[in-house]
Order: structure tokens, then C-alpha cells, then sequence
């Protein structure tokens, strides 16, 4: 159960981004996706969430294929943050959670409760061109998870974070898989997948070089080897 990628190739013009990707990710658990620029995290997620079609192989959520899914089942961050500057945060998410199939009352109340927790609790009627880049970025995130997925994938959650909001967001991540969500996430950087991941992939040109169990490979491997390959 979780998460499955079998065999999952996505080329673009006959050049593969992914290539024959085999990933199986636990329920409830913190996987870490790592790679240098262009080694195929992004188009993997792209691939996972549906936004793209595998070129070859398949996508399984709890054993089914993803499309046979409506898509509620997964939040999803991307890379590039996109919010509507000009209105205020509580008008967009309102929109986003009720294209999520969820009631106003609701979204305002899980709103309300992830303002506070992320220290932003007067935000709500603010235009989000009037927020800071890493109070827009935690804006972002309350969008991929208010709707409360099973699956939630964060494609560089930490990128352009200062040290404050990183443990805040990660604090986040933490309890969110406590509650039983099964997160993914991208990074460059080894600290964050040490720290937050059980298990984790590190892909070079579409192909995983290195997967498994994190102490197993740190066994394996020494830290230093990984450090090379993920920064
Ligand atoms: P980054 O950390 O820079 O975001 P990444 O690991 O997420 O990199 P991808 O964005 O998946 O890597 O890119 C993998 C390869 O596929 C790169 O060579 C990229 O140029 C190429 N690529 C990605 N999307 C497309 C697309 N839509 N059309 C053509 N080539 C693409």
C-alpha cells in the first residue's frame, strides 16, 4: 500500500527526463526525492500528481492507478509558487478549498488554524502581494495541505526559507505524517532528507543512483559519498 511507481519513463522529444523510475513509498511515511538541477524530481511529481502523462509505465496509489482517482486524495506544492497577488489570502483559499469540495465554514476554520500555527494569525484579509516571499511560500503550503490529503507532495518546500520558517514548516511536515499523510518531497539538500525521511531516492539524469532505507545507505555509502551526489 502507498505509494507506486513502476517503470515510470517520461521523455520529452525522445530524450528521457525520467527514466524507468521504480519507487515504492509506505503509507504514512517521509520520503525524500533528492538530485542535482534537471534530474527529473519535478517531472516525477509532475508524472505522479497526473499533471503529465508517463510516456511508459505506471502510477499506483493504494494499488490503483492514479487516474482512476479523483485527485482530492493528494496536495501538492509546486516549485513554482503561484498566488494571486492581488487578493487576500482568505479569498484564495476559500476558492482553492472549494474546488477541493470543501464548505466555506470549513476552510475558514483550518485557515484560521494553520495562520496560527504558522505565527501569520491576522493574515487572512491580507492581499498576498503585501506578504513577505516566506509568508507567501507558507500560504502556499496551507493550500496543498487545507484540504487535509492523504498524499502530499512538496517539491523544494524549504527552498528560499530562513532558518525560522524551515524548522516551522518541517514541524508542520512532522505532524501532518503523525496524523497518517504520506508526504514526498524534493530537496537538494541532504540535512533536510536526514532529518525528516525514513527512506529516499536520489536520482541523477531520471534514474535513481542511490535508494533505500536512509541508515542502511549511510552504512553503505559514508555521508560524504551522499553529499557529493544530492548537492
Ligand atoms: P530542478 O531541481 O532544477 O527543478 P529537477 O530535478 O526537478 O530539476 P526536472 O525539472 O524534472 O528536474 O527536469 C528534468 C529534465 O527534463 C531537464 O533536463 C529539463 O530540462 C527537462 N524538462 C523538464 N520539463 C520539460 C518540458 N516540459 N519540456 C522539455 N524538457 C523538459
Amino acid at each position: 500500500m502507498g505509494l507506486t511507481l513502476d517503470r515510470v519513463t517520461k521523455t520529452f522529444a525522445g530524450v528521457p527526463a525520467v527514466n524507468e523510475l521504480s519507487l515504492q513509498i509506505p503509507e504514512g511515511e517521509i520520503f525524500g526525492l533528492l538530485g542535482a538541477n534537471g534530474a527529473g524530481k519535478t517531472t516525477t511529481f509532475r508524472v505522479i500528481i497526473g499533471l503529465l502523462e508517463a510516456s511508459k509505465g505506471n502510477v499506483f496509489w493504494n494499488e490503483k492507478k492514479v487516474h482512476y482517482y479523483k485527485s482530492n486524495y493528494i496536495g501538492y506544492l509546486p516549485e513554482e509558487r503561484g498566488l494571486y497577488p492581488k487578493l487576500k489570502v482568505k479569498e484564495q483559499l476559500i476558492y482553492l478549498g472549494r474546488l477541493r469540495g470543501m464548505k466555506k465554514t470549513e476552510i475558514v476554520k483550518e485557515l484560521e488554524s494553520w495562520l496560527e500555527r504558522f505565527r501569520i494569525p491576522d493574515y487572512m484579509n491580507q492581499r498576498v502581494e503585501e506578504l513577505s516571499k516566506g509568508n507567501q511560500q507558507k500560504i502556499q503550503f496551507i493550500s496543498a495541505v487545507l484540504h487535509k490529503p492523504n498524499l502530499l507532495i512538496l517539491d523544494e518546500p524549504f527552498s528560499g526559507l530562513d532558518p525560522v520558517n524551515v524548522e516551522l514548516l518541517k514541524q508542520a511536515v512532522v505532524e501532518l505524517k503523525e496524523r497518517g499523510t504520506s508526504i514526498v518531497f524534493s530537496s537538494h539538500r541532504m540535512e533536510h532528507v536526514e532529518e525528516l525521511c525514513k527512506h529516499l531516492c536520489i536520482l541523477e539524469k531520471g534514474k535513481p543512483i542511490v535508494q533505500g532505507e536512509l541508515a542502511e545507505i549511510k552504512r553503505s555509502f559514508g555521508k560524504k559519498n551522499l553529499r557529493i551526489h544530492a548537492d
